[in-house]
């Protein structure tokens, strides 16, 4: 996403020059990180659990939103609590109905005081820019939700840990302070939705929009070395692809990739001189998701996550794999063929970790967790040609880590784009991608511009 936001951002900043721009992606099709996959018996398996979040500044500049047919969550969440059958819901009164008030108040998730608390965190949220929100102290969100805002130990480990740790996949000790606001003011303020053609729609946009600004996009090809003459600065890319190797020649460059990827590329020639020690990698995040198919209708026929607030006993670990679940086809109804219904599950790295590769163990867990949310529907949960299994991604670099590690990915509007972990690079060669900014599908956006705009500049002064 971070290269199309740069190709998009080139093309459109150096327009009456007329550059010839070519973006390399090494996979067979465009959008890395955000791709879908659509079965030959009509399912959408977004590759991971993921939303479209319509508030970030970036997405708004970028993506036409009336061509993606977005249908949106319900605000809140409903919430698994240990010993409660049904399940709990959490209110967002803000934006609901006069009765939403009440419904919020009398939820079962959090105590009054919990609800009273989460009133100077709102205001907090709608009265803060976002550059602002990045501006406060930090701390761990663990620390900040306990000694900032004082919530219950209770309200934390049922409603806000696995809110939180669904969306930055880490224990909320390895969470930014600063990105829980952002994310709060975005989910406060704006909405999440589905595209209808899956996640990977936003990316097929931008790739439209790309080459509909004459961006010449070759997939299947990756990039294995740079080098940069010593005569006249030209960068020289190395690309394998199926028809063997070829060689590109550019005035300019952007890596868009991860930051290993980007590490591997720049370590051997582009920044040999200038490396003392080697470059040291950002954790990242892995997370999973299981997609079961089943009979409509859905245990839960309505448009919103559900999270386990069963306790960290039971969560995130063997046999308590889920973190949260969601119906994607009760959202969108593209995401399922008619009269069937779409599950997604989504498991973080501790319980994958703890599954060490057991698959069919971790299906099996899953149901059984499943079949008690669900008691109406457990026989048809635990039957597997009920509830078939549609799929089951492992995503090992879902997300960079950002918090306290160098070079972390929480810098709203980005870090420089011409530094590479502290080393400043060649004129012309430029980076982007979600670590140079923040750990979101923004952070990649806003850096791809940056680096952009930064390279149709630097191709207009030479
Ligand atoms: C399951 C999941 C759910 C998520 N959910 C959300 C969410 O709900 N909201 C949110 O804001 N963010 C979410 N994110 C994070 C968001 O998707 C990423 O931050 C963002 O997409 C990263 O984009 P990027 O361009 O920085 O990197 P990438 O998507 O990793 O893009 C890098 C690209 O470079 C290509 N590449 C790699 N090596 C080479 C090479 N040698 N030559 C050529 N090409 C190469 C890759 O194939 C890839 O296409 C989620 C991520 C995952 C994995």
């Amino acid at each position: 996403m971070s290269g199309l936001a740069a190709s998009i951002a080139a093309a459109k900043a150096a327009a009456a020059r007329q550059l010839s721009i070519a973006l390399l992606e090494s996979d067979s099709n465009l959008g890395g990180r955000v791709r879908s996959d659509h079965t030959a018996d009509g399912y959408t398996l977004d590759r991971g659990f993921a939303v479209f979040i319509q508030e970030y500044p970036s997405s708004q500049q970028l993506i036409d939103y009336d061509s993606l047919r977005l249908s949106q969550f319900s605000p809140g969440a409903r919430v698994k609590l240990a010993g409660r059958e049904e399940l709990a819901r959490v209110v967002d009164p803000l934006r609901g109905a006069l009765q939403d008030w009440w419904l919020a108040l009398s939820s079962p998730v959090g105590t009054w005081r919990d609800k009273l608390r989460l009133l100077p965190l709102i205001y907090t949220v709608l009265t803060k820019s976002i550059q602002d929100l990045f501006y406060m102290e930090e701390m761990d969100t663990l620390t900040c939700l306990k000694k900032k805002y004082h919530f219950s130990d209770e309200f934390v480990s049922s409603f806000l840990a696995p809110f939180l740790e669904g969306i930055y996949l880490t224990d909320l000790e390895r969470q930014s302070s600063r990105m829980f606001h952002f994310v709060f003011k975005m989910f406060t303020v704006g909405s999440a939705a589905l595209p209808a053609g899956g996640m990977q729609a936003v990316a097929d946009q931008l790739g439209d929009k790309a080459a509909g600004l004459g961006v010449h996009i070759h997939c299947g090809k990756s990039a294995y070395s740079i080098q940069q003459k010593k005569q006249d600065g030209t960068f020289i890319v190395d690309v394998k692809c199926e028809e063997g190797i070829s060689k590109y020649h550019a005035k300019s460059i952007v890596i868009a990739t991860t930051q290993q990827v980007a590490t591997e590329l720049l370590s051997n020639n582009i920044l040999s001189q200038s490396l003392k020690k080697p470059i040291s990698p950002l954790s990242q995040r892995t997370v999973a998701c299981l997609y079961y198919a089943l009979p409509s209708p859905a245990p839960l026929m309505e448009p919103i996550l559900i999270l386990n607030g069963e306790g960290a006993q039971y969560r995130n670990n063997k046999p308590y794999p889920i973190n949260n679940i969601c119906f994607p086809s009760v959202v969108q109804k593209t995401y399922a063929p008619q009269g069937y219904e779409l599950c997604s599950v989504s498991i973080l790295e501790k319980a994958m970790h703890d599954y060490d590769g057991d698959y069919a163990a971790l299906d099996r867990d899953v149901r059984r967790q499943l079949a008690v949310w669900f008691p109406d529907c457990a026989a048809d949960v635990m039957d597997e040609s009920v509830w078939v299994q549609k799929g089951l991604y492992v995503i090992p670099y879902a997300q960079p880590s950002h918090f306290k590690e160098e070079g972390c990915a929480n810098v709203h509007g980005g870090r420089d784009c011409n530094m590479f972990c502290g080393i400043s690079l060649p004129e012309g060669m430029f980076v982007c991608g979600d670590y140079v900014a923040t750990s979101t599908l923004n952070g990649a956006l806003e850096s791809g511009v940056n680096a952009g705009i930064a390279a149709a500049t630097y191709l207009t002064h030479i």
